[in-house]
């Protein structure tokens, strides 16, 4: 029923999916409709129409997001959905939601707040009385108050050939630097505690903008990852670099690390280590010297958190070029890997490639590799027994909290659970004696005596 207006405010429901980079889509999307006085309902039965952000990365998330759309459109019947999936078309240049749920309302790619908006305009019309005032200043946040994701830049001009994200987000499109500054300084006098800095392609961060003066409270500052990382790291609060390819100047970072101005956290997407596979993978950066870097970074700043993700079983990968991976994973010490086996997502050239590795051999590879990590990692949290970390605690329990320290960053790392004795609280910094680990997790107790590892922070 285009056009209807319902006698009470009218309200949107909202499903998100996907990355990290989709929630802050999600994000921007629920900022403005709260800006435009719609209420937000958490139930399918008092929305008046639900907005559906989805995943298209690899055929599970697509199952998953045209599930969720199934189901919105049968608890409500009136859909809108943007996201990855959104993007995708047919051969004959249908998009994909379209043929398999006719019924939805409107659909659109992904980082389309002006799209999506004026979609619920035409099904849903604006209240008569925005609610301005009811949005916190730093937006409607989908995250816990005390974390916070940053999205830097849009898009990405590399070309991998197991990804179709730059067919379905586009070229890289970098914030300028005073405006992500700006951001992250009303986020962190809104409370947040860790800002965890998002893009496709983190290092890449300006090239677009041929790395542009930009003005930082009235300063003149060049929009480039260096620059930001400096910037933010002046703000107080942790800051956090995901998806950061290798590329040269990215071994300027790490001596900020070693200061203290940013995490000592890298998150680096390796996908592989045999240069026959990178080059079939059209990886950016140089990536066949990958361990002498990694070397050099760990000189650098000790501490240094390494976080990585691989794909197991791509199209032509021998089995002694898997090997080759695993002796990589041996000598990398990474802290933490996630590992895939290789999808064939549609609309990828990888699919293209020839001797395509059965799927049981990928999900075996995939198995094998995370098995020999689970050692690494085992290992390498075994040997922070006994030091004393500082937590940020994002759940509280009742003998005390489940947090994280510097090295672990929030949904895709390890936690540590601390026994207090009494609840702690959530969004605080508590200083903690590790006591135990196994492969993922840690345990700690308070820490009376010793001196902070890092920084400032609450004291138990
Ligand atoms: S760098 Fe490669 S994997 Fe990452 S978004 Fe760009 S094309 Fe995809």
């Amino acid at each position: 029923m285009p056009g209807r207006r319902p006698a009470r405010p009218a309200s949107v429901g909202f499903v998100s999916l996907g990355c990290p980079k989709a929630l802050v889509d999600s994000e921007r999307i629920l900022t403005q409709l709260r800006a435009e006085g719609y209420l937000i309902s958490p139930t399918y039965r008092d929305a008046d129409l639900v907005v559906v952000n989805t995943c298209g990365f690899i055929d599970a998330a697509v199952e998953e997001s045209l599930q969720a759309i199934g189901e919105a459109l049968s608890e409500n019947g009136r859909v809108i959905v943007t996201g990855c999936l959104g993007a995708r078309t047919e051969p004959d240049g249908e998009r994909l939601v379209r043929r398999i749920h006719p019924s939805v309302l409107a659909v659109t790619g992904p980082h389309a707040t002006e799209q999506v908006l004026e979609a619920v305009h035409t099904h849903l019309p604006r209240p008569h009385e925005p609610f301005a005032d009811l949005i916190p200043p730093a937006g409607v946040k989908l995250t816990p108050a005390h974390y916070a994701y940053l999205k830097i830049a849009e898009g990405c001009n590399q070309s991998c050939t197991f990804c179709v994200i730059p067919s379905m987000r586009g070229k890289l499109v970098s914030r300028p630097i005073g405006e992500v500054v700006n951001e992250a300084e009303r986020l962190v006098r809104q409370g947040v505690r860790e800002l965890l800095i998002v893009s496709q392609d983190t290092g890449a961060y300006g090239v677009d903008l041929r790395y542009r003066t930009d003005f930082v409270n009235g300063r003149p500052v060049r929009t480039d990852v260096r620059n930001l990382a400096f910037e933010l790291g002046r703000l107080g609060a942790w800051v956090r670099l995901h998806y950061v390819y290798p590329y040269p100047h990215i071994d300027d970072l790490v001596p900020m690390m070693e200061q203290g101005r940013i995490l000592p956290y890298l998150d680096v997407p390796f996908q592989h280590a045999h240069p026959r596979i990178l080059k079939l993978m059209r990886r950016p950066a140089n990536a066949e010297r990958n361990i002498d870097r990694i070397r050099a970074w760990r000189a650098a700043c000790p501490a240094l958190s390494i976080r990585s993700t691989f794909i197991a079983g791509f199209p032509g990968e021998t089995e002694a070029e898997f090997e080759a991976l695993l002796e990589f994973i041996r000598q990398a010490q990474l802290d933490r890997v996630g590992c895939f086996a290789y999808s064939p997502v549609q609309g990828a050239a990888a699919n293209d490639l020839p001797e395509p590795i059965p799927e049981p051999v990928r999900e075996e590879r995939r198995a094998r590799l995370m098995q020999v990590q689970a050692e690494v990692s085992r290992v390498r949290l075994a040997a922070r027994i006994g030091s004393v970390e500082q937590v940020l605690i994002d759940q509280t329990t009742p003998e005390g909290g489940i947090g994280r320290t510097r090295f672990e960053a929030p949904e895709i790392d390890g936690v540590v659970r601390v026994n207090a004795g009494a609840a702690l609280t959530v969004g605080q910094f508590y200083d903690v004696r590790l006591t135990g680990a196994d492969e993922h997790d840690l345990s700690a107790v308070p820490s009376e005596t010793e001196t902070l590892v890092n920084g400032a922070g609450g004291s138990l």
